[in-house]
């Protein structure tokens, strides 16, 4: 084992916090500050700091696992493993064609996996029906930022803009509890006299830092943000000269608002016409000012639309495209940026490239070295792809996710799992999805392997290997190129992960996800490189990219110009909605859905940590004193959820900071307290985003 000191990256959050790595001489590794990297500057959160708990074998997989005769899993040779993987995944292909294949990867993958994992499917499968765990994170902000801007990257700003804002809008993102190292970005923007407003239907840690709170109903943040822009145009508050140099389409999306009365929305929402009046006083008298969205307006059957209305407000109010102003997503996962550029989504091709477009199918079709017409066209998204499971696609190869626990309407998507006539699945522990899969795989962990990530700014990232991983673990391009060589591609899938990031380069090359400049020397280097940053001219002939000449990367985007044809942004006209499922004398409450400090995603690693553990044991239902005195429940009690799609169990939290009308379950554990057994399957018609954050639900007392 080596004993220096490793610079590296979190393997959590999209914030990727720098950490310092350093192996101990019995076996474990001890994470400690780093604080070099500007985005945390050495702090972590409880996640960060027990990260490297999950890497101990007594927590992790440590042999290819197979189902034997009796239906049990146990321990095989690798060789045993990948023929059975690859002759259950070929068997599939020969009796009902590639499409029968499925390929399901994650937010969690380094670029160089997710950039192999995609060109796995299209060129060795032949199959177009790939997708990730990524569409239920970010999907609807990346539909809505390429409508508006014609590209999506979570933060066209770094993070250290914000305390230099006068004004941020925070819309359903509780930081304080996803990424806790961020709020010092938030402290310190009060600090310095500007103004925080958080909109979330619960008073969260986040909401408790603001200065305005606004809580609407679940479900609503599009007709707050119309209402809002309505009351920008009544007040003479829009940036006349900005609207006319910089944007299109402002007329309908102006007749789309002034259909938005302040009253009108204030019945819909619940927030008062006075906060509605406040927050348009704080938000455009300062010169600067930003909107930044999370999951809870995103994660909706509206979610593209709604995303679109935040952005109508920035646009309206001169806000993008200026300094330290504009509209923003935070990203959730480690590599939610990267991992949908490079090629693991449905619709996309490396470099941010569309498979429907015949040019980026040229450009990367020859940098693979096939016929373009070879390559498969746009596949299902996530949600659709699981639902076909065991009908239209009958073997699926899972990497980094645990669907079983994070999809919606879960208790369906596990059956329809355990349907399919194969599944292979490569993770680092056995996770519930894992549990019922034919083939378990274990692979290498972030501390043994090295790898880029993109994180929420945009900004490359270099993980480094700190440990060598245990005997009989490899990595998923291992694997990926053991399964390629077993289907009949012995060539172009590298294990080294610099190789495969050098023709990543050359794919993105021209793409919106312009990496072409980048290389593992530079962002050793620079601490990170914000893309696009294509190789300059001069630098086009050097295989390394390192002449003077080459580009310093993008750290601000769109300030002379959008990524539109014209280099205007579009307006996009939209209305209200209801969501999917409203409330009604059956399931009269509103169920939304998220995330606790100390847990990650589908808690598959964090759930293993047994400080996280300790600080979050289990799931829990949290509702109003009110709510709680009608179903005669006390603290701790357990309470049964019940919605149209199941039924769940948990104990009451019982607090005055959620609505009456609404209670909240955190999502990150399986079993009888699976928050997503009752959650709603609806999805956005452009980004195919289920509606997570808002579904009727009723409430019933559990008879201890
Ligand atoms: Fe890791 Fe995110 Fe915590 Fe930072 S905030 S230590 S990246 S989980």
């Amino acid at each position: 084992m080596q004993s220096t000191v490793t610079p590296t990256h979190c393997p959590y959050c999209a914030l990727q916090c720098g950490m310092n790595l350093t192996p101990a001489p019995d076996g474990t590794v001890e994470v400690s500050e780093r604080t070099d990297f500007p985005v945390n500057r050495g702090a972590l959160c409880g996640k960060g700091r027990t990260s490297a708990a999950v890497l101990a074998s007594n927590v992790r997989l440590t042999s290819p696992l197979v189902r034997d005769e009796d239906g049990t899993l146990v321990p095989a040779s690798w060789d045993e493993a990948l023929e059975r993987i690859a002759a259950g995944l070929g068997r599939t292909r020969a009796a009902h064609g590639p499409d029968a294949v499925g390929v399901f990867g994650g937010g969690g993958l380094t670029n160089e996996k997710a950039y192999t994992l995609g060109k796995f499917a299209r060129i060795v499968l032949g199959t177009s029906q790939i997708d990730y765990n990524g569409r239920f994170c970010m999907s609807s902000a990346a539909a809505a930022g390429i409508k508006a801007f014609g590209l999506d990257r979570g933060l066209p700003f770094p993070l250290e803009d914000i305390p230099k804002s006068g004004c941020v809008i925070l819309v359903g993102s509780n930081l304080a509890e996803t990424m806790p190292p961020s709020l010092r970005f938030f402290t310190e923007l009060k600090e310095n006299g500007g103004t925080l407003i958080v909109i979330d239907p619960r008073r969260t840690k986040t909401a408790e830092q603001a200065d305005l709170h606004l809580a609407p109903r679940p479900g609503t943040d599009l007709a707050l943000a119309l209402g809002l822009l309505h009351l920008v145009i009544a007040e003479g508050r829009v940036d006349e000269e900005y609207v006319r140099e910089r944007t299109a389409g402002w007329e309908d999306a102006r007749a789309a608002a002034m259909a938005h009365w302040p009253e009108y929305v204030e019945r819909i929402t619940g927030v008062s016409v006075p906060q509605l009046r406040e927050t348009v006083r704080l938000f455009c008298e300062p010169e600067s000012a930003m909107v930044l969205t999370a999951r809870g307006p995103e994660q909706q059957s509206k979610g593209t639309d709604t995303v679109g209305a935040w952005i109508n407000l920035c646009l309206a109010t001169g806000r993008a495209g200026r300094p330290l102003s504009g509209y923003g997503c935070l990203t959730g996962q480690g590599n939610g940026q990267g991992g949908r550029e490079h090629g693991q989504k449905a619709d996309q091709l490396p470099g941010y490239r569309k498979l429907d477009d015949p040019a980026a199918r040229a450009h990367v079709a020859e940098v693979w070295g096939v016929d373009p017409d070879s390559l498969p066209g746009p596949g299902r998204s996530a949600y659709e792809l699981l639902d076909a499971l065991g009908t239209d696609i009958r073997s699926l190869l899972l990497m980094a996710s645990n669907p079983v626990v994070s999809a919606p309407r879960a208790a369906h998507i596990e059956e329809r799992i355990r349907s399919l006539d194969f599944l292979a699945v490569c993770d680092v522990v056995l996770s519930e999805t894992a549990a019922l899969a034919d083939v378990v795989l274990p692979v290498t962990q972030w501390a043994e392997e090295t790898g880029t990530t993109t994180n929420l700014e945009g900004r490359v990232l270099l993980r480094r290997r700190a440990i060598t991983p245990p005997e009989g673990i490899r990595s998923d391009l291992e694997v990926l190129h053991e399964l390629a060589a077993r289907l009949g591609v012995e060539k172009g899938f590298p294990t080294d992960p610099e190789e495969v990031f050098e023709e990543l380069r050359r794919a993105s090359a021209g793409g919106a996800a312009d990496y072409s400049g980048i290389t593992y020397r530079r962002l050793a280097e620079e601490n990170g490189v914000f893309w696009p940053c294509p190789a300059a001219v001069e630098a086009a002939g050097d295989p390394a990219g390192e002449t003077p000449a080459a580009h310093p990367g993008t750290p601000r985007l769109f300030l002379d110009r959008f990524a539109t044809p014209d280099g205007r942004a579009r307006f996009v006209p939209v209305s209200h909605r209801a969501i999917a499922e409203e409330p009604d004398d059956e399931y009269p409450v509103l169920l939304t859905t998220g995330r606790v400090v100390a847990q990650y995603q589908s808690g598959a690693q964090t759930r293993r940590v047994a400080e996280l553990n300790a600080a979050a044991p289990g799931p829990f239902v949290e509702l109003h004193p009110r709510l709680a005195a009608r179903l005669g429940a006390s603290e701790g009690d357990p309470v049964a959820v019940v919605s149209r799609r199941g039924r769940a169990v948990a104990p009451a939290r019982i607090t005055n900071a959620i609505r009456p009308d609404t209670v909240f379950m955190p999502f990150h554990w399986p079993g009888e307290g699976r928050a997503n057994t009752l959650t709603n399957p609806a999805l956005d018609p452009t980004s195919r985003m289920p509606e997570f954050k808002a579904c009727a639900v009723r409430l019933e007392a559990v008879e201890g």
